[in-house]
């Protein structure tokens, strides 16, 4: 006969001819708790709560949003350098104060506008192509 019995760590029902005493419970578990499987359960549980509370709702909008202006910035560096016609140099305007200068993209020089001073954002070659 089968005599259904409760276990006291996961409130689940085995047969209690199944029980075994484990260890780190320290009392008599069923089948599904002595292999851990039950623990694993839980902790996959806690896992995937965690996740979702990590991905706040409207976080696809933000990001959204911030690859946006990661990509207006972009443009606007963009548009501040532009190739000397004619030879392979660059040259810069500065924002601040519409002065133009030479810029050598490699050394990133200079960083800063030699009229005003105002910081000037540093181009890769990559913003070139
Ligand atoms: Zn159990
Ligand atoms: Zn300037």
């Amino acid at each position: 006969m089968d005599i259904r019995a409760q276990c006291k760590e996961c409130q689940g029902f085995a047969s209690a001819n199944k029980f075994k005493l484990h260890h780190g419970f320290k009392r008599m578990v069923c089948p599904n708790c002595f292999s851990g499987k039950t623990k694993k359960k839980e902790e996959e549980e806690k896992k995937s709560k965690k996740e979702k509370i990590n991905k706040p709702k409207g976080w696809d909008a933000e990001d959204e949003y911030l690859d946006k202006m990661t990509k207006i910035k972009q443009e606007q560096v963009k548009s501040q350098f532009s190739r000397i016609p004619g030879t392979k140099q660059i040259q810069c305007k500065c924002l601040g104060c519409n002065y133009i200068f030479k810029y050598d993209p490699f050394r990133k020089k200079p960083n800063a506008c030699p009229y005003c001073n105002r910081d000037i954002p540093k181009l890769t070659t990559f913003n070139l192509l």
